[in-house]
């Protein structure tokens, strides 16, 4: 049912907005949809027969960006008989049959649960020449079941969980994705060497809230018997995760993080206000005492660790007061970065209807302030590294500047951005290798390393991007969890980077 009219296989084409969680699913819904015998279209083609919206809930004026797409859309597919339009996450999960009422040239619509489903789907609706619309309410299959067209040949996602179960009142998250979901070690693990298999160096363990991982089945130290646990995968060289809960951060995990030789140093805990009245009113149930407790603790643990945050301004009721208090926790965390955020309604959330929503220019005032300040600070931290040598994950480039510059790029193992002269090994060296260089000098947001490379290692990752070959990994083998097994710790409330 997947090959065009001539014969040729139907091309497809994901356009992702969002989060990590929406990047990592575009990968499964790319790897559906070429089991299914979909290829990937060209870039430049600008008439796929199939065009896939990974959508996201989270912004204000998401569904106007949307719909105004969809709208572009319209006239292409007027002139391309049986190309089809599918569109999926959060924003479909939220709008549902909604999308096809405003946009009736939309084939198909799926959530958040049911991403296994738009193979049969698209193939429904060509049959039937009608939309198929459909949404579950709670997850089928664990979405690490579905095959996966990796973007990457050296870093991959590995979900260990779904769903939160906490209540931030900025967030759409818990209301489209649902509860958390666990899936067993074993499976996380088995995926992991999968992707090693293949030659990946760098994973990612990603949840909304990875320090409440267990609480299906009953293990609140999971999470750090996790880290534990990938010490023992050859191959693998850097472990990563995202994102913390502060609330659920235990001890072990620092402990596990500082202990296992391929977990890197580097710590992305959202902070979100430094304010304990405006954390109340956000719902999110750490103090900020407890928060710099832990940045102590992981500090002394691991001198060189690099934590990161995000910071939302200007939540509804925020004083100049409260402002104040999150300047204060940032000079005192000194962050190595920040992800900053003007606070905006999100639609469906509790804090888009409350009381003390605050003036533009206000939250813009303060805003500025606080990137002055988060720069300031992450400037002296990255300088703090001219002279150090640093271990870099060369990544895909970028093309033209990198010719110009004579420069390739990559993250060192703390997370921070490297942009190294690549001297005599120019054209030798390939993303995905590993080189080791000396920091030169340091920006706000990234170091450079303008000496000669001190050594370059070639990787099976390195191979896999000169020959064009980005790793898949079968949907097969990972079960779901068993819903329902009793958990022996009280539900965890957490938090995420879900800004
Ligand atoms: S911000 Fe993160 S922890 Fe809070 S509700 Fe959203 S997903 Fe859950």
């Amino acid at each position: 049912m997947t090959t065009a009219a001539a014969g040729s296989p139907r091309t497809y084409q994901v356009r992702t907005y969002g989060c990590q969680m929406n990047v990592h699913d575009s990968e499964r819904i790319s790897g559906l949809l070429e089991d299914a015998g979909y290829v990937r279209a060209a870039e430049a083609d600008e008439q796929p027969d199939v065009v896939v919206f990974n959508t996201c809930a989270v912004r204000e004026n998401a569904d106007n960006r949307l719909y105004g797409n969809l709208g572009h859309l319209r006239p292409v597919k007027a002139k391309h008989p049986g190309m089809q339009i599918a569109v999926g996450g959060c924003l479909a999960q939220k709008d549902r049959g909604e999308i096809v009422r405003k946009a009736p040239w939309v084939d198909v619509v799926f959530g958040t649960h049911n991403i296994g489903s738009l193979p049969v789907l698209l193939d429904r609706a060509r049959h039937n020449t009608t939309a198929e619309v459909e949404i579950l309410e709670s997850l089928e299959v664990f979405p690490s079941t579905l095959p996966t067209r990796r973007e990457s040949t050296y870093a991959g996602w590995v979900s260990i969980s779904v769903g939160c179960n906490n209540t931030c009142t900025f967030c759409i998250v818990p209301s489209l994705r649902g509860k958390e979901k666990d899936r067993r070690p074993g499976d996380v693990l088995s995926e992991v060497r999968a992707l090693v298999d293949e030659g990946v160096l760098e994973v990612t363990l990603l949840g909304q809230n990875v320090n409440s991982y267990g609480v299906e089945f009953g293990d609140r130290y999971a999470f750090g018997k996790l880290l534990r646990a990938c010490s023992d995968i050859d191959g693998l060289e850097r472990v990563r995760f995202t994102s913390p809960h502060p609330k659920d951060f235990t001890d072990d995990v620092i402990a596990a993080m500082a202990e296992t030789p391929n977990v890197c140093h580097s710590l992305h805990m959202p902070l979100q206000s430094g304010s304990d009245d405006v954390l109340r009113a956000m719902r999110r149930s750490y103090r900020s005492e407890r928060y710099l407790g832990i940045i102590e603790k992981v500090r002394v643990a691991m001198p060189d660790a690099a934590i990161t945050t995000d910071i939302i301004v200007g939540f509804p009721g925020e004083t100049e007061a409260d402002f104040a208090r999150t300047l204060d926790v940032v000079r005192e965390a000194r962050f190595s970065s920040a992800f900053t955020f003007q606070y905006s309604k999100r639609p469906g959330t509790p804090a888009a209807t409350m009381d003390d929503q605050l003036p533009k220019q206000v939250v813009q005032e303060r805003y500025e302030r606080l990137i002055a300040c988060v720069e300031e600070i992450t400037w002296a931290e990255n300088r703090k590294l001219v002279g150090e040598t640093v271990e870099v994950l060369v990544a895909v480039g970028e093309g033209r500047k990198d010719e110009r510059t004579g420069r390739m790029s990559g993250r060192a193992r703390d997370g921070r951005l490297v942009h190294f002269a690549t001297g005599e090994l120019a054209g030798q060296i390939r993303p995905g290798d590993i080189v080791h260089t000396t920091v030169t000098y340091a920006a706000p947001h990234h170091l450079n390393a303008d000496g000669a490379p001190l050594a370059h290692r070639r990787t099976r990752a390195g191979d896999a991007a000169e020959a064009g070959r980005a790793p898949r990994t079968p949907g097969v083998l990972l079960g779901l969890p068993t819903i329902g097994a009793p958990a022996a710790a009280p539900a965890p409330t957490g938090g995420c980077a879900a800004t």
